[in-house]
C-alpha cells in the first residue's frame, strides 16, 4: 500500500541524495547499486557537477522514479526486495521520512553521495571481471571527462566512492585531482577509494595523504602469491604488497591514522579455507581488512560460476564462519566484516533448505562470454580437430573443434552416437591391443585438418591456466562434466583456438619418473604391473632397425627421467602425419614379434603403453631437429564421474513426502 499524507515512510533517502554512476560508453545512472537501472546518458563528454545535478533533479526518467518512491511505490521505482535497507524496513520498520527536508529553497535536491565506477578501464585483467580473454570488452570505453565532477563536488561538501577499473590509471588524472583538492584546502567532502593499488607511487601516495581521503580499499583476497597473481592477473603479489606498505608507512610516519588503508579481501572457494590465514598476515601488518562474500551474480559469470558461495559446501561456509568468529575475538574492529557473518549464516540456512531467500545484486555490467566463434582466432588457426575418445555413452563433449569418436567400434556391441574408428582405412578390430590409438590412427589416414588432437572420455586439456597442482599421475582431479567444468578448463573452441594459436605442438606437462620411485624410464615401465621389460627392449631394438637415426633419443629416454603420457596432444597436420608414420610403423612391427595368446586384459595393452613412451622419444629427436618449435605445455583433468548427469525428478507429480536419511 502506498504511503500516505504526514505519515510517509521510506526505506532511505537516497533518492533524494545519492547519484550511483556506471561510467562505460555510456553513462548508468541510478540511486544505490541495488536499485534496477534508472538512466542513460548517451553522450556524456561535457558533464560537470552542474551538469549531472541538473540530471538529478530535472531528468525526466529520474523524477519519474523518485516520483513512484515518494508515493511509496518502491517495486515500480526499482526497489528490490532484497535490498538491505527495504530488508529492515519491512522486517524491523527501519525507516527516514520528510524527504522534502533534503531540498533547498526552491525544491532542488543536491545530491551529496556519489558512486562513481569507472568501467572496464583497468591495467590488469582480474579473473573476477574478465575470467577469461574471451569476452566482450571495450577497455578503453568510458570518457574522462566524467571524473572532472570531482574537485568540485567534494570540495563542497560531496562525499565520493570511487571504483575502478582502476582509479589510477593516468587517464583520469586523479592524482592531479588530489592535488588540488590539497591546494584549495578546507574541502567540506571527502573520498573513499578502491584500487589494485598497481600504480601506487610516491606521488599517488603523498597525494592521497595530502587531500580528503577518508578510506583507500586495496583488493587483495589472499596471503598466497601464487593464488594472487592467479586472481589478479597482470597483477603481482609482490609488487602491490610494496605500493600497500609504502602508503601505510607513509601515513604512519605522518602521525595520521586517516586515510584508514583497508585491505578489501572477496571471499572465494579458493581462499575460504586459509582466510584465517590472510587476515592475519594482512593485520599483522597494521593494515585492517575488510571481507565480503562473492555472490553469483557479482562478477563476471564463469567466475562466480566456480568461485561464489553457490560453489561452496554447506562444511566449507560452516568452516569459514568459524575462521571468522575466531579471527574477530583476535582482531576487534580492524576486521570489518559487519555483513560477512549474517550472510554466511543465511547462505548456511540456505544450503540446509531452511531459508528461500536469495541476496544478488549487480551483475548486469560484467563481462559476457562472447556468443559463437571468433572467425579471426579461427583463421589464425585454421581447421583443428581435437578427437574424444569413448567406449562407451556418459557425458559427451562435442563442439566444432571437439570431436567424439566411438573406439573399438567393430569390436563394440553398442552404438554410440558419434564418429566411428571403423569406417574407411581402420585398425578398429585391434582396438584391445592399441586402445585409443585406433582414433588417431583412423584420423591419421581419413581426417584432413590443420591441427589434430587427442583427449580421451575422462582425460582432457585444462585450455586455461588453473591453479590447482597435478596429483601422482600428473592429473588434476575433478568431479565431472558439466558447464562450471568446461568454464573452469576452457572447454570452448575460442580457447582452444586461442591456445593453439602461435604453437606447433600442445603437450601434457611431463611426469616424472621419481614419482613411482624408479630412477628411469625404463625401470618406471617394467615397474608398473602388467608390463614386461621384455617388451621395452623389443620396442627399442625395433626402433633401431627401422629408424636408426633415433637411436641416441632412445637411449637418452632409456635413462631419461621424463616422459609425456597418456597418448594426448594437439600437434600442426605435417607433425602429426609424420609422427603417425613413424609411430605406426614400429607399433606393427613389434605386433607381429610379440605373443599375445596368454596376456591378461591389462598386458594386451603393452602396444599403447609403449606409444605413450614412443612419443617422447620421437619430440626428443623432433626437438634436435627442430629446435625452434613452439609446444605448450597443459595440465590433464582426470574425471571421477563420467556418467551423464540426470536430473532428479519427483517420483510422482503429487503426493511425494521427503524423507530425511
Ligand atoms: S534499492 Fe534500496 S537502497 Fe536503493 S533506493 Fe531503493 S530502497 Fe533505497
Ligand atoms: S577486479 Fe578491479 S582491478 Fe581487477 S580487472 Fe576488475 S576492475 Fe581491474
Amino acid at each position: 500500500m502506498p504511503n500516505q499524507g504526514s505519515s510517509r515512510k521510506y526505506p532511505c533517502e537516497n533518492p533524494y541524495t545519492t547519484l550511483y554512476m556506471i561510467a562505460r560508453d555510456k553513462l548508468y545512472l541510478r540511486f544505490c547499486p541495488c536499485h534496477s537501472s534508472m538512466v542513460e546518458v548517451t553522450d556524456y563528454d561535457n558533464i560537470g557537477f552542474d551538469e549531472l545535478n541538473d540530471i538529478f533533479n530535472n531528468n525526466e526518467a529520474v523524477c519519474n522514479v523518485r516520483r513512484k518512491f515518494a508515493e511509496g511505490d518502491f517495486l515500480g521505482a526499482g526497489c528490490p526486495d532484497n535490498c538491505n535497507f527495504m530488508a529492515a524496513f519491512k522486517v524491523s520498520g527501519h525507516f527516514f521520512d520528510c524527504p522534502e527536508k533534503y531540498a533547498d529553497s526552491t525544491g532542488r535536491y543536491t545530491f551529496s553521495r556519489a558512486y562513481l565506477s569507472l568501467g572496464p578501464d583497468c591495467n590488469i585483467r582480474c579473473r573476477y571481471c574478465m575470467d577469461t580473454d574471451d569476452f566482450d570488452v571495450d577497455f578503453g570505453s568510458c570518457k574522462e571527462q566524467i571524473a572532472d565532477f570531482i574537485v568540485p563536488f567534494v570540495h563542497n561538501g560531496g562525499h565520493l566512492d570511487l571504483t575502478g577499473g582502476e582509479p589510477f590509471l593516468p587517464k583520469w588524472g586523479f592524482v592531479e585531482k588530489l592535488k588540488e583538492l590539497a591546494v584549495l584546502g578546507n574541502s567540506k567532502g571527502s573520498i573513499v577509494v578502491f584500487t589494485n593499488a598497481t600504480l601506487l607511487d610516491d606521488e599517488a601516495c603523498d597525494a592521497m595523504l595530502d587531500a580528503p581521503v577518508d578510506m583507500v580499499l586495496i583488493s587483495m583476497d589472499t596471503s598466497r602469491p601464487e593464488l594472487f597473481n592467479y586472481l589478479r592477473r597482470g597483477s603481482d603479489f609482490e609488487h602491490v604488497l610494496r605500493n600497500a606498505k609504502t602508503l601505510l608507512e607513509k601515513r604512519n610516519a605522518r602521525g595520521k591514522t586517516r586515510p584508514i588503508i583497508r585491505i578489501a579481501c572477496s571471499v572465494l572457494k579458493s581462499n575460504a579455507l586459509h582466510l584465517e590465514e590472510t587476515i592475519d598476515f594482512y593485520l599483522e601488518q597494521g593494515f585492517d581488512i575488510s571481507l565480503n562474500m562473492l555472490f553469483k551474480a557479482n562478477f563476471s559469470p564463469d567466475f562466480c560460476e566456480r568461485e561464489s558461495v553457490d560453489a561452496m559446501s554447506v562444511e566449507q561456509v560452516q568452516e569459514v564462519l568459524c575462521q571468522l568468529i575466531r579471527c574477530e575475538e583476535k582482531w576487534g574492529e580492524r576486521l570489518y566484516s559487519a555483513t560477512l557473518k549474517g550472510q554466511l549464516e543465511n547462505v548456511i540456512l540456505q544450503k540446509n533448505n531452511l531459508l528461500t531467500a536469495i541476496l544478488t545484486q549487480g551483475g548486469d555490467y560484467y563481462a559476457k562470454r562472447k556468443p559463437g566463434i571468433n572467425p579471426e582466432i579461427k583463421a589464425a588457426v585454421g581447421n583443428a580437430k581435437i578427437f574424444v575418445s569413448y567406449h562407451k555413452d556418459g557425458e559427451i563433449l562435442e563442439s566444432e573443434i571437439m570431436q567424439p569418436i566411438h573406439v573399438g567400434a567393430a569390436l563394440s556391441g553398442v552404438t554410440l552416437e558419434m564418429l566411428r574408428d571403423d569406417t574407411g582405412d581402420n585398425i578398429s578390430a585391434k582396438n584391445d591391443r592399441f586402445c585409443e590409438l585406433t582414433a588417431q590412427y583412423w584420423a591419421w589416414k581419413n581426417v584432413d585438418a590443420d591441427y589434430y588432437g587427442f583427449m580421451h572420455y575422462r582425460r582432457h586439456f585444462a585450455f586455461r591456466d588453473i591453479p590447482e597442482q597435478p596429483e601422482l599421475g600428473g592429473v588434476v582431479i575433478m568431479q565431472r562434466i558439466d558447464d562450471a567444468y568446461k568454464n573452469y578448463i576452457g572447454l570452448h573452441d575460442n580457447e582452444i583456438y586461442a591456445c593453439l594459436k602461435d604453437y606447433d605442438i600442445i603437450l601434457p606437462t611431463p611426469i616424472g619418473t621419481s614419482v613411482w620411485g624408479t630412477l628411469s624410464n625404463e625401470a618406471q615401465f617394467s615397474s608398473l604391473e602388467n608390463l614386461h621389460a621384455v617388451e621395452f627392449d623389443l620396442v627399442c631394438q625395433v626402433i633401431n632397425q627401422l629408424h636408426p637415426e633415433y637411436s641416441d633419443a632412445v637411449e637418452e629416454f632409456r635413462s631419461g627421467k621424463y616422459a609425456y603420457w597418456y597418448n594426448m596432444f594437439v600437434m600442426r597436420r605435417e607433425i602429426f602425419h609424420d609422427y603417425s608414420a613413424w609411430l605406426f610403423s614400429i607399433l606393427e612391427a613389434v605386433e607381429h614379434k610379440v605373443d599375445f595368446t596368454y596376456f591378461s586384459e591389462q598386458e594386451m595393452r603393452t602396444l599403447a603403453f609403449m606409444a605413450e613412451r614412443l612419443l617422447s622419444v620421437y619430440l626428443n629427436h623432433l626437438q634436435k631437429r627442430k629446435p625452434d618449435l613452439a609446444i605448450k605445455h597443459l595440465k590433464i583433468t582426470l574425471l571421477k564421474n563420467t556418467e551423464k548427469a540426470t536430473d532428479v525428478l519427483p517420483a510422482f507429480e503429487s503426493g511425494n513426502v521427503p524423507i530425511a536419511v
